[in-house]
């Protein structure tokens, strides 16, 4: 989602650098024709004449006799410009003697100029130039064919003629607005002409917005433009940018129009295989975790059924399993130690006190027996450990240590503390270890210790 987001804040900045670069290509064309109709002024010239004109529904049409356009002098070779404009005005412009027709003449060597411009860009729809003096020459012809005496008279009324001539030196943006003549969106750029320091007229630039913000397939949502003094930005826009460049005025800001359920279907669209290879993944994650979570409750119930619930010493079954996977490489000793009269303690202190002494027992057997040794309860108050060491003599010792550790903090579970005996049976490393034999013979010895006095470890 965040790679799918950044991919779309990407594109949003790429088309509006887009935009932006569109924007400040029409404004240098503005500045250009200003620039031009300012100097042309001076120029003397009576090029209307080269011209066809017409009076049709009482106003003058003047438009260029060859459609291709050379400059003086420029031979065949040359590529010649297409050449497609036309003044529509006062009846009077078509007669030669007329003030306007003067005036008029003098411009018209622009008119190729605009011509050629508004080609430029696709989404460039036209160019005029409005005169105060009522006509109008525009590229292409066909946007001023059909002008009418009371278009032309209500120009100079029009807020944006008002609102141009009086930004001096400066382009003005505005619209967007929904033109029924050409069936389409216009928003207009347009700068006022000044003649020593008179006012002359406003060229204007049309620019046709769905093209211009047409963002092609890389984005879902639409990029919109919104003149603040018309329109509010709606709640859904997002990444709002005002459209601000140097001696520009204008109120209006860019924004994405943000649509959740195109963006949505979009991004499926979009990352259909990435989101295929986490549903996957997801799949794969599922049943490696399923897979470990059996493995752990086997290995869970094994260890279970490997321990003696009470103690946690490993019961009869644990300790064949350890002996069966440990190397007795090393002389050990296998030892059987019992509690000497627990049946009293059980008669005396009661249950509860008796498994306290389990217990007691259980831990000092932990404590006193190293990691790769063995302690377990065989059951009742019965327990084996088994021991590895280098010789006879300190395995003796290291029992005899247990014996004592546990006889010595016995009173801290039961009054008077109680003793053990033990059987113990000493092995050398050998190929034929046989366990049952050695328990057996051990226990028999935990027999003579018992029968014998007790408290003591008989080897
Ligand atoms: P001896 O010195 O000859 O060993 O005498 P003893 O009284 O200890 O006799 P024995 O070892 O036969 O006693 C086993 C008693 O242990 C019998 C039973 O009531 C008791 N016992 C067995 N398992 C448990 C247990 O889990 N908890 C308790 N509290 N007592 C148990
Ligand atoms: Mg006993
Ligand atoms: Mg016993």
């Amino acid at each position: 989602m965040k790679s799918h987001y950044d991919v779309i804040d990407r594109g949003i900045s790429t088309e509006y650098e887009r935009l932006n670069e569109s924007l400040t290509r029409s404004i240098k064309i503005l500045a250009a024709l200003d620039y031009s109709f300012t100097n042309y002024y001076q120029t003397d010239g009576v090029l209307l004449l080269d011209h066809n004109n017409q009076i049709i529904n009482g106003l003058c049409h003047v438009w260029p006799i060859d459609s291709l356009l050379r400059a003086r002098g420029k031979s065949d070779v040359m590529t010649a410009v297409d050449i497609d404009y036309r003044l529509v005005g006062d009846a009077s412009i078509c007669d030669p003697s007329s003030p306007l027709f003067q005036r008029a003449s003098k411009q018209v060597s622009l008119a190729p100029v605009l011509s050629f411009l508004h080609d430029l860009d696709d989404y460039l729809l036209g160019i005029h130039y409005f005169d105060t003096e009522g006509y109008v020459f525009s590229s292409p012809d066909t946007l001023v064919k059909d002008v009418t005496k009371e278009y032309l008279a209500s120009l100079k009324s029009r807020p944006y003629w008002k609102q141009t001539a009086r930004n001096r030196d400066r382009v003005t943006v505005s619209g967007p607005i929904n033109s029924l003549l050409l069936g389409k969106t216009v928003m207009s750029m347009t700068v006022p002409v000044h003649l020593d320091d008179e006012f002359q007229g406003v060229i204007s630039l049309n620019v046709d917005i769905d093209v211009l913000l047409d963002k092609g397939t890389s984005l879902s949502s639409e990029i919109r433009i919104v003149n603040r003094e018309l329109d509010d930005v709606p709640s859904n826009a997002i990444r709002i940018k005002e459209v601000d460049f140097e001696g520009v005025v204008a109120n209006h800001v860019f924004f994405y129009d943000l649509d959740v359920k195109k963006e949505l279907s979009f991004f499926f669209e979009i990352e259909k295989y990435t989101l295929l290879v986490i549903f996957l993944t997801y799949i794969f994650l599922v049943l490696v975790l399923f897979y470990v979570n059996i493995n752990m409750e086997r290995s869970h119930f094994k260890e279970l059924a490997d321990k003696d619930a009470m103690t946690g010493l490993l019961n009869r079954r644990g300790l064949e399993a350890f002996l069966a996977r440990t190397m007795h490489d090393k002389m050990f000793a296998l030892a059987i130690f019992d509690i000497d009269d627990f049946k009293l303690v059980n008669d005396t202190y009661g249950h509860d006190v008796g498994d306290n002494v389990i217990c007691y027992m259980a831990d000092q057997l932990e404590l006193n027996t190293r990691n790769h040794d063995a302690a377990a309860r065989f059951g009742g108050e019965e327990f084996i450990v088994y021991i590895q060491g280098n010789d006879k003599q300190q395995l003796m010792k290291a029992l005899e240590r247990v014996k004592q550790a546990i006889c010595e903090d016995s009173h801290k579970v039961v009054n008077n503390g109680f003793t053990i005996s033990g059987g113990v049976e000493i092995a050398s490393p050998s190929s034929s270890i046989n366990f049952d034999v050695l328990i057996k013979s051990a226990d028999e010895k935990l027999y003579q210790a018992k029968t014998s006095g007790k408290n003591k470890l008989v080897y």
